[in-house]
């Protein structure tokens, strides 16, 4: 085994590690986990006392930095006031400011604003209404869904029956999970026409279609363009099925518009939003949907009710958060500095291009990737990025960088240099 960290172990972490389990862990033979102490601006302090460069921005969530100080002040104020209350039956001014805020930044009608606590749940959620929608209005038997290859929704039960079946241990649940129609997604005729097809014979079976636009994140680090979008509209239209798009990934300027649907021009009936809605302080989520699939949630029959309700949803820590984060991109030119990240992602990575066992390089907004043929050596990988100073971890066949939107540019030279020398170090080694 090679270990990953390799500097002092604090106390802390020698009494906890036989009673922790980590997520997506062999737990035996596992590399130590790096000891975090702190965290500022893009940097995490390790308890050896370096301080790395980020590289995932806490997995895409952490937009503004760490300890941002205006988000770290209304998280404090709230604080005082009312850490959390719950909400049924209750309101509160956090969450129905961030509601109107959130409504007014979406496209269009998307003004119904349903919170819970993680991207996980909002998916589910969105799934709920698509499925009740449909029984609302007294069609029946439209309940399973259309997702994609490379896609990743989640780790519950329904949205990772959604997932690309490779990343979503789909062998493993099998029996348990529902069965959807993964597909290639929409890219040019073919896909489009078996698409086409799948949705002529089975429109009766299925609810929506739920895509991540533009992005595809943890499922393969895939982009595809915007007239994905379009055809996904227009089939849906067509076929009468409901479209959501999962911008949990893409959502609050990841890829330098604030939602990525807004590159396509094309509004899904319901949006899911979570990872850098706080920027990356607290767990919250939403699914947002437009005014006609609120519409058919209202109804003389209680039982049209949208029946979901997470007890810490629209926690106004959260809440406090998102309005925090969403008072920083008003006031600075955060979707300026992730096209300008993705720039120079794209410049900097160019020269991994061509090596052997590296199959593409690509940028999109702030989100770097470069693909490898099959990804060895991973513990290897993740050490050697370790003594460059920067927090990389790759995976499936992606080595990728999220960073935050305020990375400066000598900071992201740190990244794309250590991704170049590391990543030409490994070609060769697995050659
Ligand atoms: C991370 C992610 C999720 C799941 O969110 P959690 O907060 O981890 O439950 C769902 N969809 C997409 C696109 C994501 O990137």
């Amino acid at each position: 085994m090679t270990q990953v960290y390799t500097g002092a172990i604090p106390p802390w972490q020698a009494e906890g590690t036989p009673y922790i389990w980590m997520p997506y862990t062999q737990m035996q033979g596992a590399a130590t986990p790096v000891p975090v102490v702190g965290t500022e601006g893009v940097r995490l302090k390790l308890a050896d006392g370096r301080e790395i460069i980020d590289g995932l921005a806490s997995w895409w969530s952490v937009c503004h930095g760490y300890n941002h100080p205006h988000i770290l002040a209304e998280i404090e104020k709230q604080l005082r006031v009312m850490p959390h209350v719950m909400f049924g039956g209750i309101n509160h001014e956090p969450a129905l400011k961030l509601a109107r805020r959130l409504a007014n930044l979406l496209p269009e009608d998307l003004n119904h604003v349903f919170f819970a606590d993680s991207g996980s749940v909002s998916v589910e959620v969105a799934l709920k209404m698509a499925v009740q929608f449909w029984l609302n209005r007294g069609v029946q038997g439209k309940n399973r869904f259309v997702s994609f290859k490379y896609g990743y929704h989640g780790d519950t039960i329904g949205a990772m029956s959604v997932c690309d079946p490779l990343n979503s241990m789909h062998a493993h649940f099998k029996g348990f999970l529902h069965e959807q129609f993964v597909v290639d997604l929409p890219r040019d005729n073919a896909t489009v026409a078996a698409l086409d097809d799948l949705l002529s014979t089975q429109r009766d079976r299925i609810a929506a279609i739920i895509v991540e636009p533009l992005v595809q994140g943890a499922g393969g680090m895939r982009f595809h363009e915007p007239e994905v979008l379009e055809a996904l509209r227009s089939l849906s239209e067509i076929h009468e099925v409901l479209l959501i798009f999962d911008e949990i990934a893409t959502g609050f300027g990841r890829t330098g518009s604030m939602f990525a649907c807004d590159q396509a021009g094309v509004v899904p009936d319901i949006i899911t939003l979570s990872k850098a809605m706080t920027g990356g302080v607290m767990p919250l989520s939403a699914a947002i949907a437009t005014d006609r699939i609120y519409e058919g949630f209202l109804s003389d029959d209680a039982s049209h009710a949208l029946m979901h309700g997470p007890t810490y949803m629209a926690n106004p820590l959260g809440c406090a958060a998102a309005n925090a984060s969403l008072d920083l991109f008003e006031r600075e030119p955060r979707l300026e500095q992730a096209l300008a990240i993705g720039a120079q992602l794209a410049t900097e990575l160019e020269p991994l291009r061509g090596l052997s066992h590296i199959e593409d390089v690509r940028a999109k907004g702030a989100v770097g990737v470069v693909q490898v043929d099959e990804l060895r050596e991973l513990d290897w990988l993740k050490a050697r990025f370790l003594e460059e100073g920067v927090w990389i971890r790759p995976f499936g066949d992606a080595i990728y960088v999220t960073p935050s939107l305020t990375m400066c540019e000598d900071d992201v030279r740190t990244l794309t240099s250590a991704m170049v020398k590391v990543v030409t170090e490994w070609s060769v080694r697995v050659s």
